[in-house]
């Protein structure tokens, strides 16, 4: 169901918490449930890393096409 506005870890909607979105999945969380990286808010510890490693262009490559490259 698209448009569902609830945290993705409590299931808290809108009327019971701050709800935030997360800037890497789009997913909403609670303010409980928050993990703060780099200024913005995410849902959680593996998304603000994956976020901050798309970014950083000194990052290894997580694309599975990138090692074809060598062959
Ligand atoms: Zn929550
Ligand atoms: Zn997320």
């Amino acid at each position: 169901m698209a448009g569902e506005v609830k945290c993705r870890t409590c299931g808290k909607g809108p009327t019971e918490a701050r709800l935030m979105i997360c800037a890497m999945c789009h997913s909403r969380f609670c303010g409980e449930h928050s993990y703060r990286r780099g200024g913005k808010p995410f849902c959680s510890k593996r998304c603000a890393e994956e976020f901050f490693l798309a970014e950083d262009p000194d990052a290894p490559p997580t694309s599975p096409w990138a090692e074809d490259d060598e062959s």
